[in-house]
C-alpha cells in the first residue's frame, strides 16, 4: 500500500541493508500514533486512509477510499463541527489547519486527538486534494492534564499557606510570581518579581545582614532560613524567613536560585513577646530574688535557674545540684523536710510551701520560701517545679518583732504570751514535759513598794527580781515575767540537780527576800511560790499552769512568803467554786435569791434610821450559803453585775412598798461591787431603778468598798460618784479599817458616810488602842463632814462606848441580824421601843466601862 502524495527521501546506505522507506516510514507512524488521510471531494464524501488511520477509527483495514460517515461520525459532536468547518475552509480557501477533537471508542474511553490537514493545488491554483494526518495525543495531553492538576494542587497549597516559592534568574532578579500564587496574603503585600531582593524595600536597620545574605547570594551559596524585613507596600513590616539554592545549567553555568520563603511576622512577634516576658520575669525573679528549679524523675536530674545560684552564692558551673552536693547547705533539720515535701507532692499532686532556712557561700544563714508543685504531663507526674525566694529580710523583720511581741521589754524577760506557747510547746509530745516543773511567782508587797517610792523603783525592783531569777537559775531555765508582780519559771533537772521543787522555790524566796538597795531608798520584798511539778500536776498546759495557780493561791491564803507544792485538794476546791457558779447563775436567773434587811440605829434618837440589804442564797443541796462565800464566786465571774443590779432594784422596791404602807421614811443601804461601776454606766442604771421604783434618791444609799480604786481609772470612779452623788444618793465607805483605809479617798471623793468595819469594833470594850484609834477616826470623820455607822456591834458596851464617843449610827447583831422583809418592820419597831428603855439603863452602866480612850 503506498502514501500517496507524501514525498519521502531518497533511500540511503541503510536502504541496501534492506530497510524499505515506506515501510519504515509507516512504522515510524504507527509509533507515533498516526494515521494517513487524504481527500479530493470537497464535501469530503471519501476519505483514503493509512491502515492505521482504520484503527484508530477502530473500523476494519480498507484498501481504498472509504465513505467517511463512520468515523467521521466517531469524533465528538463538538469536535465534528469544528473538524468539518476546518476541512470545509480549506477547500474553499486553501487554508490548512489544525484542529484538536475527541475521538469516541467503542469501549467509551475518549482519545484526544488532532487532525492536520493541508490542501494540494493544481495548476490552476485550484484544490485538488486534501491530505493530512489524524494524531492521537491521548498520552501528552493526560500528562498534560496531571500536570496541571498537580500545579493547581500547590497552587492552592501555597495560596492559602504563608510559605511560597520563589525564582531568580543569573542576575538574581526575582521572577514574577506564578498567578497561581496570586491569593497568598504575604505576596500581596510584597513588592515582587524584576529586582533583587536587596533592591526591594526592607528594615533598614537590617542593612548589614541583608549585605551578608547578598554577599551569599553572589558567590552562589544556599542559604537557610536567612531572616529579614521587608516593607510591604503598604508600609507594614512583614518579617520573612527564605531559604535558597543556587541553581546551575548542566554545563555549570550559572541558572539563578530557586527557594522558598514564609511570612513568620507573627511567628517573630510571638517570640518578642514571648522574650519580652521572659526578661520580665528574669527581671522579676531577680528583683524578688526568685530562683526556680526542676527535678526529672526520668533522668533524675536537678537542673537550677542562674537565679537560685545567686541566691546561694554558688557558681553555677562548678556546682551540679545534686542532693549530695547540697545537703550541707540546709541548717537544722531542712533537708529532711524539703525531702518529705517533695514526697508529698509527688504522691499527692498537690503544691506545697515551706519556710527553710540554708547556709550562704558568704557562710550567713539565709531564710528561703520554698513553693514545690508536680509537673504533671498527660495526667501524668514527671517530675517537680519550684521556686525559691530570699525572704531573709522579711523573716528577720517577723523574728524581730516576734521578738519585740514576746519579750517584756522592761526586765526583757519573755512575756506571757511567750510563756503560754512555751508550755504548750512543752506538752506537744507525750513525755518532752517529764522532769519539769512550773513555778509561778508573786511578789510580795510590791505594791506598797509601787505606791510609797513611785513607778520608776517599781521597775527597778522588777529588773532585779529578772536578774536574781537568772542568777539562780541559770541559763537553762525559761523565765518569764507573765503580769505586773507575777513571775513564771519553767525548769527542770538541769537547772538545779539533786534539789527538789520546793527546795528551789524556797532557795527563791529567800534570795527575793533579801533587801535591795534602790536609789530611791531600800526596799524589801518578799515573794510566793506556786509549784506545779509535771506532768503529775498537769497533763495539759492549762491544767499544769492552773494547777500551779491553784498553788499560790493557797500559799497566799496561808500567810504569803511561802512556797506551796500543788494538792489534788485544792482542785477539788476549785471545781466546788465551779459548781457553785453554775448554781448560782441558776438562781439569778430563776429568782432564787432573797434580800434580808439588817437594821441600822441612830444612836442620837433611838430610832431605826435605816436598813443594809443583804443577799441570801440557800443552795439547793449545802442549804444557806454566805454571802462572803458566794459573793467573791459572782465577782470572779462576772455575775455580780447582774446579781448587784437585782438586789437594787429588790431593795428598792421593798422600801418603796414600806413607803406606800405608811411606814416612816428610812433609809435603804445597798452594797455595791466594783464592777458595776468598773462596767458601764452605772449611775444611768440606779437612776432607773429611783424611777421605776419611785423611791426618793435621798432613801437610797450605795456601800462601796476600797477595792473599787485599785488597778483601775481612778477617772471613770470618781465621774461615776460624782454623777451619782449629782443624783441626790448617799455614798458610804464601807468595811472602813480592814483595807488600806487610805484617808486620801474620803477627801477626795463625795462620800457623806464611813462605815467602820467590824473587826474594828469588836474588842473595843477590852482592847485600848482600838477604842483610841475608833475615837480618832469617828472625831476625823465628822470632820470631814460624814457622818460615821459602825458595823458588828453586838455587846451592848460596845454600843454604849460608840455613843460616848459620838458614832452616829450602829449596825449590829446587838440590835438585830439580818431579817426577811415581812419581819423588818417588826423588828425596828421592837428595837425602837427597846432602844427608848435602854438608853436609860446604859446612862447608868457608862460609869462601869473604861474610860480611857
Ligand atoms: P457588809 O456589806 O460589810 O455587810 C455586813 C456584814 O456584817 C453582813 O454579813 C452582816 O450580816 C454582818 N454583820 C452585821 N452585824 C454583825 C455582827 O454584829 N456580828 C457579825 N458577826 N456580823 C455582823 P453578810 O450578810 O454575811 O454579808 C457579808 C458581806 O457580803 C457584806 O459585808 C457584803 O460585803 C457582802 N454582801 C452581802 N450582800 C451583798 C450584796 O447584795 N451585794 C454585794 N456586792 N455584796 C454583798
Ligand atoms: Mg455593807
Ligand atoms: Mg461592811
Amino acid at each position: 500500500m503506498a502514501v500517496r502524495g507524501v514525498s519521502l527521501r531518497q533511500p540511503s546506505a541503510r536502504d541496501a541493508r534492506g530497510w524499505n522507506q515506506e515501510s519504515s516510514l509507516r512504522r515510524a507512524m504507527r509509533l507515533a500514533r498516526i494515521a494517513y488521510w487524504e481527500s479530493y471531494s470537497a464535501a469530503a464524501v471519501n476519505f483514503w486512509m493509512s491502515p492505521d488511520f482504520a484503527a484508530l477509527y477502530e473500523t476494519p483495514p480498507l484498501d481504498e477510499f472509504a465513505p467517511v460517515a463512520a468515523p467521521h461520525n466517531r469524533h465528538l459532536i463538538d469536535s465534528r463541527d469544528v473538524l468539518q468547518a476546518g476541512y470545509v475552509a480549506c477547500w474553499a480557501e486553501g487554508r490548512p489547519f489544525a484542529i484538536e477533537t475527541k475521538l469516541l471508542q467503542a469501549d467509551g474511553r475518549q482519545l484526544d486527538c488532532v487532525v492536520h490537514g493541508e490542501p494540494e493545488f493544481d495548476s490552476d491554483g485550484q484544490v485538488r486534494r486534501v491530505f493530512g494526518i489524524v494524531r492521537d495525543i491521548t498520552s501528552e495531553t493526560s500528562a498534560l492534564r496531571l500536570l496541571a492538576k498537580s500545579e493547581q494542587r500547590l497552587a492552592d497549597f501555597v495560596s492559602t499557606a504563608s510559605d511560597w516559592c520563589w525564582e531568580s534568574g543569573p542576575d538574581h532578579r526575582l521572577l514574577p510570581y506564578p498567578k497561581s500564587l496570586d491569593g497568598n496574603a504575604a505576596l500581596l503585600t510584597v513588592a515582587s518579581g524584576g529586582r533583587a531582593r536587596w533592591e526591594l524595600s526592607y528594615a533598614p536597620e537590617e542593612e548589614v545582614s541583608m549585605a551578608g545574605h547578598r554577599a551569599d547570594m553572589e558567590a552562589r551559596r544556599p542559604f537557610r532560613d536567612f531572616v529579614y524585613t521587608s516593607i510591604g507596600n503598604d508600609g507594614s513590616r512583614i518579617s520573612i524567613s527564605t531559604s535558597g539554592k543556587p541553581i546551575f545549567a548542566e554545563d555549570g553555568s550559572f541558572l539563578g536560585y530557586r527557594g522558598t520563603a514564609s511570612d513568620i511576622t507573627q511567628l517573630e512577634a510571638a517570640r518578642a513577646l514571648l522574650d519580652q516576658r521572659t526578661r520580665a520575669l528574669e527581671e522579676a525573679h531577680r528583683l524578688g530574688k526568685i530562683g526556680t528549679w526542676h527535678h526529672r524523675l526520668d533522668t533524675g536530674r536537678t537542673v537550677w535557674s542562674a537565679e537560685l545560684y545567686q541566691l546561694l552564692g554558688l557558681d553555677p558551673d562548678a556546682l551540679e545540684p545534686t542532693y549530695e552536693n547540697t545537703i550541707s547547705f540546709f541548717l537544722g533539720d531542712d533537708a529532711r523536710r524539703l525531702l518529705k515535701l517533695q514526697g508529698r507532692v509527688l504522691r499527692s499532686s498537690t503544691t506545697e510551701a515551706a519556710d527553710i532556712r540554708i547556709r550562704h557561700a558568704d557562710g550567713a544563714p539565709r531564710d528561703l520560701a520554698i513553693i514545690c508543685k508536680a509537673e504533671v504531663v498527660g495526667g501524668k507526674i514527671i517530675g517537680l517545679i519550684g521556686t525559691a525566694q530570699d525572704v531573709t529580710d522579711r523573716k528577720e523583720a517577723e523574728r524581730r518583732l516576734e521578738q519585740l511581741a514576746y519579750t517584756d521589754p522592761l526586765t526583757g524577760l519573755a512575756n506571757r504570751a511567750l510563756f503560754k506557747r512555751k508550755l504548750a510547746d512543752l506538752f506537744e509530745s507525750p513525755t518532752s514535759a517529764d522532769g519539769h516543773a512550773l513555778y509561778l511567782i508573786d511578789l510580795d508587797r510590791f505594791k506598797e513598794v509601787n505606791d510609797s517610792l513611785g513607778h520608776s523603783t517599781g521597775d527597778s525592783l522588777l529588773i532585779h527580781v529578772a536578774g536574781v531569777l537568772r542568777q539562780q537559775l541559770g541559763p537553762q531555765a525559761f523565765i518569764a515575767r507573765i503580769g505586773g508582780d507575777e513571775f513564771a519559771v519553767l525548769a527542770d533537772s538541769r537547772c538545779a540537780p539533786d534539789e527538789a521543787p520546793l527546795d528551789l522555790a524556797d532557795r527563791l524566796i529567800a534570795n527575793l527576800s533579801v533587801p535591795v538597795e534602790l536609789a530611791e531608798g531600800e526596799a524589801c520584798i518578799g515573794a510566793t511560790i506556786g509549784v506545779a511539778v509535771l506532768p503529775e500536776h498537769g497533763a495539759t498546759a492549762e491544767k499544769a499552769s492552773r494547777n500551779a495557780d491553784l498553788a499560790l493561791y493557797m500559799a497566799k491564803e496561808s500567810g504569803r512568803g511561802r512556797a506551796q507544792l500543788f494538792e489534788p485538794i485544792y482542785a477539788e476546791a476549785v471545781d466546788q467554786r465551779l459548781d457553785l457558779g453554775r448554781r448560782l447563775r441558776h438562781a439569778v436567773e430563776s429568782g432564787g435569791l432573797t434580800t434580808h434587811f439588817q437594821p441600822q440605829i441612830d444612836l442620837k434618837t433611838g430610832r431605826v434610821s435605816g436598813f443594809e440589804a443583804l443577799l441570801r442564797w440557800s443552795h439547793p443541796e449545802r442549804g444557806p450559803i454566805s454571802p462572803s462565800e458566794f459573793i467573791p464566786i459572782a465577782e470572779s465571774t462576772g455575775l455580780i453585775v447582774e446579781l448587784g443590779h437585782w438586789v437594787l432594784r429588790d431593795a428598792c422596791r421593798q422600801m418603796r412598798v414600806w413607803l406606800d404602807a405608811g411606814w416612816p421614811r428610812r433609809t435603804i443601804s445597798v452594797n455595791v461591787s466594783p464592777a458595776q461601776i468598773w462596767n458601764g454606766d452605772f449611775e444611768k442604771v440606779v437612776a432607773t431603778v429611783l424611777a421605776e421604783t419611785g423611791l426618793p434618791a435621798e432613801l437610797l444609799c450605795l456601800e462601796l468598798t476600797e477595792s473599787l480604786f485599785v488597778d483601775h481609772t481612778k477617772q471613770k470612779v470618781s465621774q461615776t460618784l460624782a454623777a451619782l452623788s449629782k443624783l441626790g444618793i448617799r455614798l458610804a465607805l464601807d468595811d472602813f479599817g480592814s483595807g488600806y483605809s487610805s484617808l486620801g479617798y474620803l477627801t477626795r471623793l463625795p462620800f457623806n458616810c464611813l462605815k467602820i468595819d467590824r473587826t474594828f469594833v469588836a474588842g473595843i470594850a477590852t482592847v485600848p488602842e482600838k477604842r483610841k484609834l475608833l475615837g480618832g477616826i469617828i472625831a476625823l470623820a465628822h470632820g470631814l463632814g460624814m457622818c460615821v455607822v459602825a458595823e458588828g456591834a453586838e455587846l451592848a458596851e460596845e454600843v454604849d462606848l460608840l455613843t460616848m464617843f459620838d458614832c452616829d449610827f450602829v449596825q449590829g447583831y446587838v440590835f438585830a441580824k439580818p431579817v426577811a422583809a415581812d419581819q423588818a418592820v417588826g423588828v425596828a419597831g421592837e428595837i425602837e421601843r427597846e432602844r427608848g428603855l435602854a438608853t436609860a439603863r446604859s446612862r447608868a452602866r457608862r460609869a462601869a466601862v473604861p474610860t480611857e480612850i
